[in-house]
C-alpha cells in the first residue's frame, strides 16, 4: 500500500493500493501483453493499466522476456517511469504479464460523491527481486502490510483509509496466502460488486454494502444517495420512510424482538391511516401511535397474534374516535395461551384494503402466509411495491418456526407464495416487523429459502449421525454455526424441521 498525496483531489492522504485511470494507450497495448484464454478484452485492458500504474507509481514491473525470464532490476533501471511504458517494453523485447493479473472485485463509488469512479480492483503476485519505490509525486511511503495489521492500525487511528479499501482488506484477511486469493479469482468474475450507500448513525455518516442490513432501507428512502436518513433505533418518534409511510418502533427490544416491534403507519392526513401491527400492550407506544396519526386511524391490521404484535390493537381502537375495525386472522387452538387473538373481521386471501382521500388511493393486498404462526398474513402496498412481511421475513435475524402453531412446510410454501406475489405485483422492498427495510425482495426471499433448506440438510445429517438422539443431541450438530446461547430458540425451529423431514419420509 502507499499513501496518496495530501493535495490529491480524491482521497488526499489516504493509504491505498496503487492504481489510476485507464489510458487510451492501454487498449492499444494488447499486442505486447500475455493473456489468458479466458481473459476478455476489457479485463486485458484493465490488467495493462494496472501494470502501467504500478510501474509509474512504484517502479514495479510485471513483465517478462520472450524466453520467459521475468523482468529484473536491470530492465527497470533501463526504463523511464515518466515515458510511455508499452513502447519502451516493446523496444526491449519485454512482454507485459497481463496473464498474471486477476479481477478481485468491482466497486462503483457512492452516489453522493461529486466525482464518481467505476473501478475494478485487481490482484497479482509481486514479482520476486523487485522493490517498490514511490514516485514521491502521487504516492509516498510504500509499505508491505498484512490486511489484518492495516485494519488494526486504521482502528488505532494511525493509518487513514477510505471505505472501499477497508472493506477490501476485511475480505482479503480471510485468505491465508496469495495463492488462495489468486485461485478464488480464477473464474474471471469479481468476488463482489458494490456501490455503497450511506446513512446517519448518531449523526455521523455510516456506509454499507449491498449485503448489509441497512442497505435496502437507504435504497428506499434515499434512492439517489442523499445522506439524510437516520438509522439509529429509537421508539420516541416515528421514522418517515415515504411521504405516506412511517415506522414507529415499540420500546420492546430484546433477544426475540431485535430492536423492537415495528408498527407501520400507511396513509396521510387526507386518506387517514392504516396501522400494521400496533404492537405490544404498551400505553406509551399506543399514545405515540395516536400522536403520529392525529387519532385518524381507519383500519388496524395484525399480521399475526403474537404478544409483541397484536395486544395494542384493542387499546388503540378504544382511543380512536372512528373506532377502526381490527382485521387479521383468528388464532388457532395451537397458539400459545398468551397469543390468542380474534379480529373484528377475518381478512380473505387476496382481498384488497383501500385508503382513499384527497385524490389519492393506497391499495393493500392480503396474502395468507401460515408458517411462523398459523394465523400469519402479509400485506402488499401495491402502488409502491412494498411487502409488509410481519415475522415471516425479518432483517438481521431468522424467523423462529415453533410447532405446533408454527409449521415448516407451510412456512416454505408461504415463501413461495410471496415470491410469486413479488413477480406479479412488482414488489421490490420488504418491510419486516423487526429490523430495517430489505431491498431486492425477490433475491431476499430466494436467499431465505436457500438458508432454510441448507439448515434442513444439516438437521437431516444430524439425525442420521445420531439416530434416536433427539433434539438435544441434534441441535449442537445442526446449529454448530450458531452461538450456543441461541440454541434453546434454535431447538424450536429444529423440531419444525424434524416434523417436516419425518412427514416427507426423508430420514428413511
Ligand atoms: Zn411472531
Amino acid at each position: 500500500m502507499t499513501r496518496r498525496s495530501p493535495t490529491a483531489s480524491f482521497a488526499p492522504g489516504a493509504n491505498v493500493f496503487p492504481g489510476g485511470g485507464i489510458d487510451a494507450a492501454d487498449a492499444q497495448a494488447h499486442g505486447i501483453a500475455a493473456r489468458r484464454s479466458t481473459q476478455g478484452e476489457l479485463h486485458l485492458t484493465q490488467a495493462i493499466a494496472a501494470i502501467r500504474e504500478s510501474f509509474e507509481e512504484l517502479g514495479v514491473l510485471l513483465a517478462r522476456h520472450a524466453d520467459g525470464r521475468p523482468a529484473d532490476a536491470s530492465d527497470i533501471a533501463a526504463l523511464d517511469r515518466r515515458r510511455p511504458l508499452a513502447a519502451q517494453c516493446a523496444a526491449r523485447g519485454l512482454l507485459l504479464a497481463a496473464d498474471q493479473v486477476f479481477v478481485l472485485a468491482h466497486w462503483v463509488t457512492d452516489r453522493d460523491l461529486p466525482r464518481r469512479f467505476d473501478v475494478p480492483f485487481l490482484v497479482a503476485r509481486m514479482p520476486e527481486g523487485q522493490q517498490p519505490v514511490a514516485d514521491e509525486a502521487e504516492q509516498f511511503e510504500p509499505v508491505w502490510v498484512r490486511p489484518a495489521d492495516a485494519l488494526e492500525r486504521h482502528r488505532a487511528g494511525g493509518f487513514f483509509m477510505i471505505f472501499p479499501t477497508i472493506r477490501t482488506l476485511e475480505r482479503l484477511q480471510r485468505f491465508a496466502t496469495v495463492r488462495e486469493v489468486l485461485d478464488a479469482c480464477a473464474s474471471e468474475r469479481p468476488l463482489w460488486t458494490s456501490c455503497p450507500r450511506a446513512g446517519l448513525l448518531a449523526g455521523a455518516e455510516a456506509r454499507y454494502m449491498e449485503h448489509e442490513p441497512p442497505y435496502g432501507e437507504l435504497a428506499l428512502v434515499c434512492p439517489d444517495g442523499q445522506i439524510l436518513h437516520p438509522l439509529d433505533w429509537q421508539s420516541e418518534r416515528p421514522v418517515a420512510l415515504l411521504r405516506h409511510l412511517m415506522r414507529l418502533t415499540a420500546p420492546n427490544g430484546g433477544t426475540m424482538t431485535g430492536p423492537g416491534t415495528n408498527s407501520y403507519l400507511v396513509g396521510d392526513r387526507d386518506t387517514g391511516y392504516l396501522v400494521v401491527d400496533p404492537g405490544p400492550d404498551d400505553p406509551a407506544h399506543v399514545e405515540r401511535l395516536l400522536q403520529a396519526t392525529g387519532g385518524d386511524v381507519r383500519l388496524i391490521v395484525c399480521t399475526h397474534s403474537h404478544a409483541d404484535h397484536s395486544p395494542a390493537a384493542r387499546p388503540l381502537q378504544a382511543r380512536c374516535a372512528g373506532r377502526p375495525a381490527i382485521l387479521g386472522l383468528s388464532s388457532l387452538p395451537t397458539a400459545r395461551p398468551g397469543s390468542s387473538f380474534t379480529p373484528d373481521r377475518a381478512l380473505a386471501d387476496g382481498e384488497q384494503l383501500v385508503l382513499a382521500g384527497g385524490g389519492r388511493e393506497h391499495h393493500l393486498m392480503v396474502i395468507h402466509t401460515p408458517g411462523h404462526a398459523a394465523n400469519h398474513l402479509c400485506l402488499a402496498l401495491l402502488e409502491d411495491g412494498l411487502l409488509f412481511s410481519g415475522d415471516h421475513i425479518l432483517n438481521g435475524s431468522t424467523t423462529v418456526v415453533d410447532p405446533p402453531d408454527g409449521d415448516m412446510s407451510a412456512y416454505l410454501d408461504s415463501l413461495d407464495r410471496l415470491a410469486v406475489a413479488c413477480t406479479e405485483h412488482g414488489l421490490g422492498f420488504i418491510l419486516p416487523a423487526h429490523g430495517h427495510v430489505l431491498g431486492d425482495a425477490p433475491g431476499a426471499i430466494a436467499r431465505l429459502k436457500a438458508h432454510r433448506l441448507q439448515r434442513e440438510a444439516k438437521v437431516l445429517a444430524a439425525m442420521k449421525a445420531r439416530p434416536g438422539g433427539g433434539a438435544d443431541a441434534w441441535v449442537p450438530l445442526a446449529y454448530d454455526d450458531t452461538p450456543p446461547r441461541l440454541w434453546p430458540v434454535a431447538r424450536r425451529s429444529l423440531l419444525a424441521h424434524v416434523q417436516r423431514i419425518e412427514a416427507l419420509g426423508l430420514a428413511a
